[in-house]
């Protein structure tokens, strides 16, 4: 067998033509539900004692070619695609620490995320605690209860693009018998692996890069498989189940028992996606593979792009400061983990006030205004005022966020272009 790298994979892994009449583009299919063929077959298939697709919310022969896809370039044991990165960031958080719990997260996470756990996840029993410097690692490890059941934290954060040190957290964690999980979503497995610095699950919102094209809402939750989920801190994953009755076990079995190092993946399928249900269609996993088959190129020309833009912003007199870590080149953890960059999106405080930043938004004319990241269309969008609202003042103010800030997400178009449309819409709104 020849070794298949990632520029090979994000085109063929986890697809067998000879299963699907030797097509050369994943098919469609467009179907709600599969036949059984026979009583006795369909006994089996329902049991789980045989692999055979039976119903489109649980799988799908072309969304499981996406989920297979995305496990091989992450190096993971298996994958599940869900309707939105916030099914696939619920799901995950509900299967570590439902029935309550405490999860260690971030307070610079996404807007979304950090609004769910503060105000919706307590409502559920799941109390996270969060911590202000992602790489202040004793004051983290400090924070570790008996009830914590994961560290939370995203690879790089919006819109500071400050790296967490993902090693450093997995052997916190994993000191403390707890599962660290990721959001990589702006990096996208092209520049990050998460797995390779010991992070158990990974979560994305495909969305943005993986798909880029800023066409599907779609999300990912990724197992490494090397997690010990035996533990009775997690007692969900250790209790028999009555869906995992069989022949063989007539009294059920759990998911640790049946599914050993796919029990959390199995778990996200078999009871959240199943039951409630935020499935990907067909269609959508079909839009995302086609996406994914340019991730090298595009985000290797969003990157070099990027580093021009942020290295014209530094040079602008009305620009105070730049946000974009890759231009760092003495940070340890930019060297360690992003040596082909750090992603797409970058941000900059403005050296004027909300007239300017007006100005700004409204005078571009290639960067379309709107929130979103990872598009192959250049996006352009203050974060206060839009994608970050729902992060209250205080937490905004310990992150450097304040309404000066703009925030850039660079795709696909001549980079000379990109700055000098940033360029007459600086100068336009200072009447320079
Ligand atoms: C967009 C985003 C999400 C949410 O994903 P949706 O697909 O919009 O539901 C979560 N995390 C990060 C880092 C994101 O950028």
């Amino acid at each position: 067998m020849v070794e298949e790298h990632f520029d090979t994979q994000r085109l063929h892994a986890g697809y067998d033509w000879s299963k699907h009449q030797y097509a050369s583009s994943v098919p469609i299919y467009a179907t709600a539900a599969f036949g059984l063929e026979n009583f006795d077959n369909g006994l089996k298939v329902v049991s789980g004692q045989k692999k055979e697709f039976s119903y489109s919310r649980v799988s799908n022969p072309t969304t499981e070619v996406f989920e297979n896809r995305i496990a091989a370039l992450e190096g993971g044991v298996g994958a599940v695609a869900l309707g939105s990165g916030m099914a696939a960031i619920t799901y995950t958080i509900f299967n570590v620490a439902e029935g309550g719990g405490h999860v260690l997260a971030p307070s610079n996470i996404y807007g979304g995320s950090l609004d769910e756990f503060r105000t919706l996840f307590p409502k559920f029993g799941i109390t996270v605690d969060f911590y202000d410097d992602v790489n202040d690692l004793t004051s983290i490890q400090n924070q570790i209860t008996a009830d914590t059941k994961a560290i939370y934290a995203e690879s790089v954060a919006n819109p500071s693009t400050e790296i967490t040190d993902v090693a450093g957290l997995a052997d916190i964690a994993h000191t403390a018998g707890i599962p660290l999980i990721i959001d990589n979503t702006f990096p996208t497995p092209y520049l990050f692996k998460p797995f390779e610095f010991g992070a158990d699950i990974s979560i994305y919102s495909s969305t943005k890069g993986i798909n880029g094209h800023g066409n599907v809402i779609g999300g990912l939750v990724v197992d490494n498989g090397k997690f010990d989920w035996s533990s009775d801190k997690f007692p969900q994953l250790n209790e028999s189940e009555f869906i995992l009755t069989d022949d063989a076990h007539p009294n059920g079995q759990s998911f640790v028992e049946k599914f050993g190092s796919k029990a959390f993946i199995s778990r996200i399928r078999m009871k959240y996606l199943r039951l409630m249900g935020a499935v990907l269609s067909p269609v959508e996993a079909y839009m995302s593979l086609i996406g994914l088959e340019t991730i090298s190129e595009r985000v290797t020309k969003e990157v070099a792009s990027a580093t021009k833009i942020a290295k014209y912003l530094q040079e602008n007199s009305h620009v105070k400061r730049v946000y974009y870590s890759g231009l760092d080149t003495e940070n340890s953890l930019v060297k360690k983990y992003y040596p082909h960059g750090i992603g797409a999106i970058l941000a900059f405080e403005v050296a004027g006030g909300i007239a300017q930043i007006r100005d700004i938004i409204n005078g571009v004319q290639i960067f379309s205004y709107l929130p979103n990241v990872g598009d192959a269309k250049s996006l352009i969008v203050n974060p206060t005022k839009t994608t970050h609202r729902e992060i209250p003042e205080e937490i905004r103010a310990k992150h450097a966020l304040n309404d000066n800030v703009i925030r850039l997400s660079i795709g696909l178009e001549d980079v000379d272009d990109l700055i000098a449309d940033l360029d007459q819409a600086i100068s336009g709104a200072f009447n320079d």
